[in-house]
């Protein structure tokens, strides 16, 4: 029998299910479909930073297979047209995966299934499908229920084994991927498991960050507030059972306080965002999400292209603003508290639609993740799991906050000369205010 293995937010060998199950096989092809950008809101392409990432994630992944006689097939092209082509060139009896949510990415799993046998495994979670039905369904619309169901009732899954061997590959052409830049000196960060693995026990031994996680995690710059483990976690090269299995291990060790439990709370976060997207489908991408209406009074929405444009550049009226979309598009990560503040900007001070912010994130995030990106947009704006009505921060007030001193502004080049107001007639022509 001969099966490929579809590699998709699992760049791993340690805990993954799919792969082990994939592996009871005479043959294995392993492939990875180099994403594309979700065809809209005027974005092409991936960012530097997350093409580079990517990139030594999979040659991490390639290394890791080379001792078990193994090789990755990495493909270029929609996951529709390329893969039937392997499983018909290949002769493949079946394709094993690991679940994904997004709206592509299930057409893609319904497309392929109509043609072949399909077999999809979830080690991507904390939990398992079952354990999510009988615990948390039907899902609540905001997390807090959700939070306290699943910390009542389950416990994370442990992570699984390694595969001690893997049947080898079929006949193939398997080519280097080209390295494409390099990291950013304010955030080195290298993809692939071992660097993740290196991460996570920095930041969970004795004197690590996590003991005072609660009180640092709203820190601008990466690596010393908040864990930074997003970048592995999103393309699965660490897995986030292997995370919560390492924070109890800290605890057992060193003990609990308010901060290891306060990461616990934010792995929840990732999960719920899991769990509602792939049951919200499309709506993820609706305007108006899942319900189809926005809590609050915000319904104003244009799309206003030089405020937008503006934003990209980080060339707003708002410092803060413009050094994290700066830290962001050359490094590739912003914190959870500056995604907060910038995705406000981009909803509630300029008025524009939220996806071609999440859109612009997508692009560059190295810790791009389709459920937790469109989950906190959606949040921000109004129409997500958001009790209230959205997000509005005042950005004068967050940079008193989290910037007082200005090092932030001034690292990442946030003060531009203020540029004019300009104002669109009803044909969208520009007119200055003294016309
Ligand atoms: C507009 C917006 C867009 C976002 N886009 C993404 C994205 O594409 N990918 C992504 O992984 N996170 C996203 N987040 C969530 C959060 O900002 C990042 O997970 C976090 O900043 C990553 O840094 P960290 O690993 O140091 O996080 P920590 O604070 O150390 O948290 C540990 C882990 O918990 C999870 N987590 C923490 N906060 C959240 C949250 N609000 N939602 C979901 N999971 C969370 C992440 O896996 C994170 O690595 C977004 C948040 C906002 C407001």
């Amino acid at each position: 029998m001969r099966r490929l293995y579809w590699f998709r937010r699992d760049l791993r060998l340690h805990d993954n299910p799919g792969l082990l199950e994939a592996a009871r096989a005479d043959e294995l092809l392993l492939v990875y479909v180099w994403p594309k950008h979700r065809p809209w809101c005027n974005s092409q392409g991936l960012g530097a930073q997350r093409e580079r990432f990517l990139g030594e994630s999979l040659q991490a992944l390639t290394d890791a297979l080379a001792p078990l006689g193994q090789k990755l097939l990495v493909v270029q092209g929609s996951p529709e047209l390329v893969l039937p082509d392997l499983v018909r060139d290949f002769a493949i009896d079946a394709v094993h995966t690991s679940e994904c949510p997004g709206s592509y990415e299930q057409r893609a799993i319904d497309f392929l299934s109509s043609r072949m046998p399909v077999s999809i495994n979830t080690g991507n979670t904390l939990f398992m499908p079952q354990q999510i039905n009988d615990t948390a369904m039907p899902l609540p619309d905001t997390f807090t229920p959700f939070r306290k169901r699943v910390e009542a009732e389950l416990t994370p899954q442990p992570p699984g084994p390694d595969p001690a061997r893997l049947p080898p590959p079929p006949a193939a052409s398997f080519h280097r991927l080209p390295s494409v830049a390099r990291p950013h000196v304010a955030l080195p960060l290298r993809g692939g498991s071992g660097a993740g693995q290196r991460r996570l026990r920095q930041f969970l031994d004795s004197h690590g960050g996590v003991r005072r996680y609660k009180e640092t995690r709203n820190d601008l710059d990466p690596l010393q507030g908040s864990s930074t483990l997003s970048p592995w976690l999103a393309d699965g090269s660490l897995s986030v059972r292997e995370v919560a299995a390492a924070l109890r291990d800290h605890e057992s060790q060193w003990g609990a306080n308010e901060s290891t439990y306060w990461l616990y709370f934010e792995l929840l976060w990732r999960e719920y965002f899991h769990w509602r997207a792939l049951r919200d489908g499309p709506a993820l991408f609706r305007y108006l999400g899942q319900r189809g209406t926005r809590r609050g009074a915000v319904s104003r929405c244009t799309f206003e292209p030089r405020n937008f444009a503006r934003w990209c550049a980080g060339d707003t009226n708002f410092p803060l603003v413009n050094a994290l979309m700066h830290q962001l598009v050359a490094t590739g990560w912003m914190s959870n508290r500056g995604r907060q503040i910038a995705a406000s900007c981009l909803v509630h001070d300029l008025g524009i639609d939220w996806r071609y912010g999440a859109t612009f994130f997508e692009k560059h995030l190295i810790d791009y993740d389709v459920a937790s990106n469109y989950g906190n947009w959606q949040y921000i704006a109004g129409v997500g799991a958001d009790p209230r009505g959205g997000r509005a921060f005042n950005i004068e007030k967050q940079t008193a906050q989290y910037d007082p001193q200005g090092v932030f502004c001034a690292k990442w080049d946030g003060h531009r000369p203020h540029q004019p107001d300009y104002i669109t007639d009803a044909a969208d022509w520009p007119i200055t205010p003294e016309e």
